[in-house]
């Protein structure tokens, strides 16, 4: 057989499998009823990045997603720079979302208005479990949207949690401690209100695991650590840096031992509670500071909590796929991944099949947020093309016939996350 039927074939089994999506930033549906969509919703989230780097200033973007102005105005201000992105694997998610969902073969000046109007058409109750369930085939999301899912089987919660470790001022210190419901003194008070406060949320909403970022952490010191909060404690501030002109939540001021040290209780609260520990790695801004390298001293001094990594410490491929190798409390993510470069993506899964065993790796997430919802079906199809592509290759190569392909396929589809996230289906 030849290597392009293998793939259709391996791509066809693949579109019937249910899967996990292992991560998004959906928020409850009703955020996403809240508001009017058009063709523009698909030009939002991660094509921002590329539009800002094709040339289009900040409130063009901002003005293009005011739903107060007129759709023919909107669509204008995106018109010079589809061009420069529409070959991108960020807008490809768009395109084949606009095909599958709404029967739209492209976005141009003929179709945005009938696609406008199918999309609002869609924007009722159900929107997600249609576009989710029925047409991604997804039994459930790992999702960091906010604290009121509201659709206990489909959406589950993963919550943020940087900003525990890493605070800047007592005011933070204080604005995170009335979040636990507690009253906070001292170090020892900030962490036990912290657990008390996720074994709640564990128990109440379900929630599976929590997301912290790689980031350039100093080395641990406990007497630095207690220097530190003494410092804040004093009303004296660790320096916050300057926000992200395009990411303002992107992390970027001076870790302290504090953060370390409080960082390293947080992850032994995750082992206790048997949450797994999401770690962003790569990408946004300046990429150095997130690589997944980072994070292996933690790796190692807590081999009893998981950790989920994400997005392959993009660009850094090759070192998440190692760490992936050499550390039995770290799968691998490729949430996001293949819509950062399908290239990419299939490079990390050819060296994964290489150096990880099938059970650390999960395949897919899509990381969309409500407004982008649509896109998931884009980059779920991505996803697959992706891991047909990389399992059609081996089985060219005789190194696995199709039922184990179709077998490896699952476990990174469904297996692994149901089981390191200990998720009851
Ligand atoms: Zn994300």
């Amino acid at each position: 057989m030849s290597m392009a039927h293998i793939k259709s074939d391996l791509l066809a089994a693949l579109q019937d499998l249910e899967i996990i999506d292992c991560h998004e930033h959906l928020g409850p549906e009703s955020e996403r009823l809240a508001q009017p969509v058009d063709a523009l919703n698909l030009f939002g989230h991660y094509t921002r990045t590329d539009l800002a780097t094709a040339g289009m200033p900040n409130l063009e973007f901002e003005r293009m997603h005011d739903k107060s102005l007129p759709l023919d105005y909107r669509w204008g201000l995106l018109q010079p720079y589809l061009p420069q992105i529409r070959y991108g694997s960020y807008a490809r998610a768009a395109y084949i979302a606009a095909r599958e969902l709404y029967g739209f073969d492209d976005i141009s000046d003929e179709t945005y208005e009938a696609l406008s109007a199918a999309m609002q058409e869609k924007n009722v109750p159900g929107v997600y479990r249609w576009i989710l369930r029925d047409k991604c085939k997804i039994r459930c999301s790992l999702t960091q949207g906010g604290n009121d899912y509201g659709d206990g089987d489909l959406l589950l919660p993963v919550m943020r949690v940087l900003h525990v470790p890493v605070v800047h001022t007592w005011e933070a210190v204080q604005s995170n401690a009335r979040c636990f419901g507690a009253t906070v003194n001292t170090l020892d008070d900030y962490v036990a209100a912290f657990e008390q406060y996720v074994a709640t949320r564990k128990r109440e909403e379900g929630m599976v695991g929590l997301k912290i970022m790689a980031q350039p952490f100093p080395a641990p010191d406990r007497t630095a650590a207690v220097e530190g909060w003494e410092l804040l404690r004093d009303g004296q501030d660790i320096p916050a840096g300057d926000a992200h002109p395009l990411h303002p939540w992107l992390p970027t001021g001076h870790l302290h031992p504090l953060h370390t040290w409080l960082l390293d209780r947080l992850l032994e609260i995750a082992a206790r509670q048997e949450l797994i520990v999401a770690t962003h790695s790569g990408l946004w801004g300046d990429f150095r500071r997130l690589e997944a390298g980072h994070m292996i001293p933690f790796f190692e001094r807590h081999p009893n909590t998981r950790f989920d990594l994400y997005h392959l410490s993009f660009p850094q491929v090759h070192e998440a796929v190692v760490i992936g190798k050499n550390f039995a409390n770290v799968w691998l993510n490729l949430c996001w991944t293949h819509i950062m470069s399908p290239t990419l993506a299939r490079e990390g899964m050819r060296e994964i099949l290489d150096l990880v065993p099938v059970n650390k790796v999960f395949a897919f997430g899509g990381d969309y947020m409500s407004r982008a919802v649509d896109k998931v079906i884009g980059h779920l199809r991505m996803a697959q093309e992706d891991v047909a592509e990389v399992l059609a290759e081996r089985i060219e190569a005789g190194l696995m016939n199709e039922e184990q392909a179709l077998t490896v396929a699952k476990k990174w589809f469904w297996d692994n996350p149901v089981e390191a996230y200990r998720l009851e289906l």
